[in-house]
């Protein structure tokens, strides 16, 4: 099947690289050679790229602002059996990109839709920051204002997963600030300028972050890897309530051993800490 590729009236999302050319597949050149179109974020931009492999025209533009509009012509094309390739400046279309709303209306009119996978800033900081990475979750870009931004850190405050945020590097400080008074000096690696040649990991916390963001001014893409909200430490148990409940199981009948073991496996405090306790308090 894949010797066919590109097929007819087939949707092809490729992934293209987030700043080192070589990562773009030979598969990903093969199916963008076939296709008969491109819709792209930035025709120039991606002209540039493609040119470089020697792929030349059928590129049409396909953004934030014209989405609407092209998303019936395109799955017109589709229809007519043409195939269509989607990609994005960088990364994978779809991921804080264009291409989900073309994506759903293709599934929904029964177009077959395939991903040729690439490069993609989340997964490629995630897995590199050191961070646990079998839970994570992705907010992408949080809101640019910084009340509703806050707000959205408030909710977040207690995810204990692993937290992957794109940032404008303009906007880096800000958040770092942010991040800091919301949720604390957690661990963070902040990925700069990944698969380029001045790629960088900064953390290991928000506040060496903060510090060394203070004297370096952000510049490039930046993905931030948070660590999630800390375990939840269960408060000790009050010393009091503890002595109330090893009176109550001795005055019910039990030795002053047998109260202190079985509140010790109830509990998981140490049998001799509770034996102690009892005996402070008076009983043989
Ligand atoms: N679709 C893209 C992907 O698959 O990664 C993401 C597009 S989103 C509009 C752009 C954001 O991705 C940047 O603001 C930055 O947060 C992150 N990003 C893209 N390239 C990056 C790189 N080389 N290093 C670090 N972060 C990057």
């Amino acid at each position: 099947m894949q010797d066919l590729e590109p097929a007819a009236g087939v949707l092809y999302l490729v992934g293209t690289p987030i700043g080192n050319r070589d990562d773009l597949s030979p598969r990903a050149l093969k199916v963008l050679a076939g296709v008969d179109r491109i819709a792209c974020e930035d025709t120039r931009h991606s002209g540039l790229l493609l040119a470089g492999f020697g792929i030349r025209s059928k590129l049409i533009s396909f953004h934030a602002h014209n989405h609407l509009a092209r998303i019936p012509q395109l799955l017109e094309a589709l229809e007519r059996g043409e195939r269509l390739a989607v990609i994005s400046d960088a990364g994978l279309p779809g991921i804080c990109d264009p291409g989900e709303e073309l994506v759903a209306a293709a599934r929904a009119a029964g177009r077959t839709v395939i991903c040729i996978p690439g490069p993609c800033a989340l997964t490629t900081a995630l897995v590199s920051s050191g961070l646990p990475s079998g839970r994570f979750c992705f907010e992408g870009f949080l809101p640019p204002k910084r009340n509703p931004r806050r707000a959205r850190l408030k909710e977040l405050a207690d995810e204990p997963r692993t937290l992957v945020l794109y940032e404008a590097p303009h906007r880096l400080l800000e958040l770092l600030e942010d991040l800091l008074e919301a949720l604390g000096d957690r661990p963070l690696q902040v990925a700069r300028e990944l698969t380029k040649r001045h790629e960088q990991q900064i953390g290991p916390t928000v506040g060496a972050a903060l510090v060394h963001f203070r004297g370096t001014p952000a510049l490039g893409e930046c993905t931030l890897v948070l660590g999630g909200a800390p375990p939840v430490i269960e408060a000790a148990p009050d010393e009091q309530e503890l002595l109330a409940e090893l009176q109550r199981r001795v005055a019910a009948g039990a030795s002053p051993r047998d109260a202190a073991r079985q509140l010790a496996e109830a509990t998981g405090l140490s049998r001799r800490t509770l034996y102690g306790l009892l005996h402070r308090n008076g009983e043989p």
